[in-house]
C-alpha cells in the first residue's frame, strides 16, 4: 500500500463577530487534509490554522508531500519521525506541527479503514463509551449589557444540559471579576466553571485574579501568563488555589516537557490538530501520566479534528486513578462555526452534554467532500500526473 496523492481544503466563512482577551473574531476557517491510497483508502485529517490556511497547505504541498508520495501509509511514526526531522531547524513549533499534526491524523484515519477498527481501539481501547462535553462560550460580544448577556448564555447551557462551562476572562481585573460574579451567580453553585485568559496576564495580575475569585469555585484558570512564560506559570500555580491549564500553544513533547518538569500547570492542554496528531498526542499525555497530571486536550476545529479528539480522549486512562476518579472531558466549542458539522454528513452527536465515541473503521466520519469542493478557497490542488 502507497501513498498516492494529497490534497487539501482551505476554507473560511464569516461570522457575526465575538471577541476574547486578544483580538475580535469575524470569521471561522478549516485547513483539512485528505490522503488517498493507491488502492483507494483516504484518510482525512485536519489543521488547526488560524489564518494560516493557505500557509499550512504550503508546507503540506510543498515540503511534506515529496515524503509522502510512494510511502507505506500504515508506517505512521517512521513518517512522523522522519517529517519532524527534517523541517526540525525551522519548523518545531507553529504551523509546521499544526501541519504535521493533520498529516498523522489522516493516516490514522487509513490505519482505521485498513485495520476496518476506529481509531479508539487502535490506540489500545477506550475507557469511556461516550465523553462529557464542556461548553466553551462566554465571549464578549457587542451588548449592552456584558453581565446580563453572559448570564443569558450560561443558561441556555445549562438547559442544553451541560454541567461544565468554560468563560473567557482578560479583560482587566474588575471586569473579570464583575462578569465571572456574573456567571456564577446565574449557573449556580452545582456547575463546574472554568476560566479562560487567553494569556492576557502577567504572573503578578494572574496571581491577583485567582485569589479575587477563589471564592467562587472555578474547576481551572487556562493560560493565565503567556504560553513563553513556564516560570510565570509555576508562580501562579503555587500562588493561588485555583487548578491552573495550559498547552493549547504549545507544540510536542518537546514543548510540553518544560511545562511538567518545571510543575508548572496540573492540567496540559495539548491540541490535537497542532500539538503534533495524535501519535505525538499520545505521547504527550503519557508523559502527563508520568508526571501525575492530568491531560484534557484543547478542541477547537470542525467535527474532524473533533472525531480525532474524541478517540484520543477515550484513550486516556483518568488520572490519577481512583474508585471515583475526574472524569474526561471534552471542549465543545459552542461559537458560530458555519464549517463545523458541515464538512462532514454524520458530526459526532451532542446529547445533553455528552457525545459518544465514534465506533465506525477510522475517526468514523464521513466527510461530505461536495461541501468541501464547493467552499475551499485553496489553489493547491494536487492530482496523479
Ligand atoms: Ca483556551
Amino acid at each position: 500500500m502507497k501513498i498516492a496523492d494529497i490534497q487539501t481544503y482551505h476554507l473560511n466563512m464569516p461570522i457575526d463577530e465575538f471577541a476574547f482577551s486578544q483580538k475580535w473574531v469575524r470569521a471561522r476557517t478549516a485547513l483539512i487534509i485528505k490522503v488517498v491510497t493507491d488502492d483507494g483508502t483516504v484518510g482525512w485529517g485536519e489543521a488547526f490554522c488560524h489564518d494560516a490556511g493557505r500557509a499550512i497547505e504550503a508546507i503540506i504541498s510543498q515540503t511534506f508531500r515529496p515524503h509522502l508520495i510512494g510511502r507505506n501509509p500504515l508506517e505512521i511514526n517512521v513518517l512522523w519521525d522522519h517529517l519532524y526531522n527534517w523541517t526540525k531547524d525551522y519548523g518545531q513549533k507553529g504551523i509546521v506541527i499544526s501541519a504535521l499534526s493533520a498529516v498523522d491524523i489522516a493516516l490514522w484515519d487509513i490505519l482505521g479503514k485498513v485495520s476496518d477498527l476506529p481509531i479508539v481501539t487502535l490506540l489500545g481501547g477506550q475507557f469511556y463509551d461516550r465523553i462529557q462535553g464542556y461548553a466553551t462560550g462566554l465571549y464578549m460580544r457587542d451588548a449592552a449589557d456584558d453581565r446580563q448577556n453572559l448570564a443569558d448564555e450560561a443558561r441556555s447551557y445549562i438547559e442544553e444540559g451541560f454541567k461544565h462551562l468554560k468563560m473567557k476572562v482578560g479583560y482587566g481585573l474588575a471586569k473579570d471579576i464583575s462578569i465571572v460574579t456574573a456567571v456564577r451567580e446565574a449557573v449556580g453553585d452545582d456547575i463546574h466553571l472554568m476560566i479562560d485568559a487567553n494569556h492576557a496576564y502577567d504572573a503578578t495580575t494572574a496571581i491577583r485574579l485567582g485569589k479575587k475569585l477563589s471564592h467562587l469555585n472555578i474547576d481551572w484558570f487556562e493560560e493565565p501568563v503567556s504560553p513563553e512564560d513556564i516560570e510565570g506559570y509555576a508562580e501562579v500555580r503555587q500562588a493561588i488555589d485555583i487548578p491552573v491549564a495550559g498547552g493549547e500553544a504549545e507544540f510536542t513533547r518537546f514543548g510540553f516537557r518544560q511545562l511538567l518538569t518545571q510543575r508548572a500547570v496540573d492540567i496540559v492542554q495539548p491540541d490535537i490538530c497542532a500539538a503534533g496528531g495524535l501519535t505525538e498526542g499520545r505521547r504527550i499525555a503519557d508523559m502527563a501520566r508520568t508526571w501525575h497530571t492530568r491531560c484534557i486536550p484543547h478542541v477547537w476545529g470542525t467535527a474532524i479534528g473533533r472525531a480525532a479528539s474524541l478517540h484520543f480522549i477515550a484513550s486516556l486512562p483518568p488520572t490519577p486513578p481512583a474508585l471515583f476518579p475526574q472524569k474526561a472531558l471534552l471542549e465543545l466549542d459552542l461559537t458560530p462555526h458555519p464549517l463545523r458539522d458541515e464538512v462532514v454528513l454524520n458530526p459526532p452527536e451532542v446529547v445533553n452534554g455528552w457525545v459518544t465515541v465514534p465506533q465506525a473503521p477510522g475517526l468514523g466520519v464521513e466527510v461530505n467532500e461536495s461541501f468541501l469542493e464547493a467552499n475551499s478557497r485553496s489553489n493547491i490542488h494536487h492530482h496523479n500526473p
